[in-house]
């Protein structure tokens, strides 16, 4: 990006990112009016500024889009198409999210409050590499088992149909590019509805698809609020599969949302990671992860490393390192590159989160740092937080926070360790930190997540699966196992 000051960056979001957006919906390939005369305002969570003013689109809009959707779909231009053009356009679209990349991030960071360091290293090019890997996948996303001739018996996997694709606000466009990337690449035609919270970038995505050529109805995009366009998509009976990504509670209104018409769901939802460091660990290594763990993306993030259990023998010095390296990190604002951490993407939220920390005080934890919000970063921070001393019973060691806040807590031996790491029902993400291939090869087997990081943190590879377990969801995200979530298998016996 050519240019660093934060004002410059606001003032090119301001003047040439924003208007070129196209608020409507997205139905049919082109931007439509929406049918609805509701308008939802879009807010910078680090000034308060108000962005954009949207159509807040209900089940009128979502219906019309499922119709587009459903239209595409029968008509068989995108799913019978031959796998390589559709590659194509997966391509293409990668091509022009690299093109505009650092506007994206520009708007991504404006839209979330997070760090352009982040969303210029990680998010965009992030959604880029799925398209691409997914444009690799096509062919075999729909790849017989057998080539019929001699057999008489064999598979066809096609693609599923019309898939509901449904975002949080936290990582907008990678979690799209998820979710589309391999629903795309099978063969899928696709509704999704942004996040409300968090929807200029699925704005943009719209636009590139178009120009990346996929057929109208192929992809269409919506912006409504949860329980009103969402629980519409849903309940649509002629939606074959939902693709969530987002809070527990929400996947179970969606879950009975759904019931009736029985749709394939993917159900990636909150965690309560566990970061066990081991007292033969490498201690800077293991103090630098467990921060970035804790705190990334001001803590909104589901694999979170919220519950830090810790050899009792370094306990003391790992504990004082690890308040050190909070006290040295850089809170400010999103659109400067030396900031670590933005705002909270909300008052509310901040608010959410300090209830958390009030109530584990007023049941006997300590903060060690943190606690508040920063006096001179106004109402939509909270400062990284530590706390110690907090009971695996009480709400805060138990339930998602996602926000800044992360606690402590201590074990002598490996059986309490994983024990302690195990006792939340969620099963997102864990991580550990040690030297003794032992202790590493047992945490691994017995942790009960979806995805286990091994003297790391926050890896993704678009070629394993990423999901969840227990309360984390089911069904999977990333490598060839996303591509089933979004294809059936038909068995044909053939009598020769
Ligand atoms: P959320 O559950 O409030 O909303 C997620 C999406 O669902 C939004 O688009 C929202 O509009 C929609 N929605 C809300 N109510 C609905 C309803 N009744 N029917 C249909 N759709 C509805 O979550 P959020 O606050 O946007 O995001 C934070 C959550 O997402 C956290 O719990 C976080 O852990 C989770 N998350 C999980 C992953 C993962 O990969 N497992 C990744 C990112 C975020």
């Amino acid at each position: 990006m050519n240019i660093s000051a934060p004002e410059d960056r606001r003032r090119r979001v301001a003047e040439s990112v924003l208007p070129g957006l196209d608020l409507r919906p997205f139905i049919g390939g082109k931007y439509v009016d929406a049918a609805t005369d509701a308008m939802r305002r879009v807010t910078d969570p680090y000034t308060n500024a108000p962005l954009v003013d949207m159509p807040d689109c209900g089940p009128e809009d979502v219906s019309r889009a499922v119709t587009a959707a459903r239209e595409a779909f029968d008509d068989g231009h995108w799913s019978r198409l031959a796998p390589d053009d559709r590659a194509a356009c997966l391509l293409k679209l990668a091509d022009l999210i690299d093109q505009h990349h650092d506007d994206l991030a520009l708007l991504e960071s404006s839209d979330v409050g997070k760090p352009i360091s982040g969303t210029i290293g990680w998010d965009i090019s992030n959604a880029a590499t799925m398209y691409r890997y997914y444009a690799g996948l096509a062919q075999e996303a729909v790849r017989d088992s057998d080539i019929p001739g001699s057999k008489r018996a064999y598979q066809h996997r096609e693609p599923l149909g019309v898939v509901a694709a449904l975002v949080p606000w936290n990582f907008p466009f990678p979690c799209i590019s998820w979710k589309i990337g391999p629903a795309l690449a099978a063969g899928c035609c696709v509704v999704l509805k942004s996040a409300e919270r968090a929807p200029l970038s699925a704005q943009a995505l719209a636009r590139l698809a178009l120009e990346a050529g996929f057929p109208p109805g192929v992809v269409n995009v919506v912006m409504g609020a949860g329980p009103s366009a969402g629980a519409a998509l849903v309940a649509d009976g002629r939606v074959d599969a939902i693709s969530f990504t987002g809070g527990t509670a929400t996947a179970s209104a969606l879950v009975e949302g759904s019931a009736k018409h029985l749709p394939r769901l993917t159900l990636e939802l909150g965690g309560k990671g566990a970061n066990v460091v081991w007292s033969d660990a490498d201690f800077d290594q293991a103090v630098a992860g467990t921060v970035v763990g804790m705190f990334d993306v001001a803590g909104q993030n589901c694999c979170a490393s919220s519950r830090t259990i810790v050899h009792e023998d370094i306990a003391e010095p790992f504990i004082e390192a690890v308040v050190d390296a909070t006290r040295r990190r850089q809170l400010g604002d999103p659109l400067d590159g030396g900031t670590q951490q933005g705002p909270q993407i909300d008052a509310a939220h901040v608010q959410h989160i300090d209830r958390f920390v009030a109530e584990a005080k007023a049941q006997g934890a300590t903060v060690l740092i943190g606690g508040a919000t920063p006096p001179e970063l106004g109402g939509n921070f909270y400062a990284p937080t530590i706390i110690d001393g907090a009971r695996h019973d009480m709400r805060i060691s138990q339930e998602e926070i996602f926000g800044p806040v992360g606690c402590i807590y201590r074990a002598s031996d490996l059986d309490a360790a994983i024990e302690q790491a195990n006792r939340t029902p969620f099963g997102l993400s864990s991580t550990v930190w040690a030297s003794d291939p032992d202790v590493l090869d047992r945490f691994v087997r017995e942790s009960h997540v979806g995805v286990c990081w091994v003297n790391t943190f926050g890896l993704f590879d678009p070629e394993v699966p990423w999901g969840g377990t227990r309360r984390s969801g089911y069904g999977r995200e990333l490598g060839h196992e996303a591509l089933r979530e979004f294809t059936t298998a038909k068995t044909v016996y053939w009598e020769r």
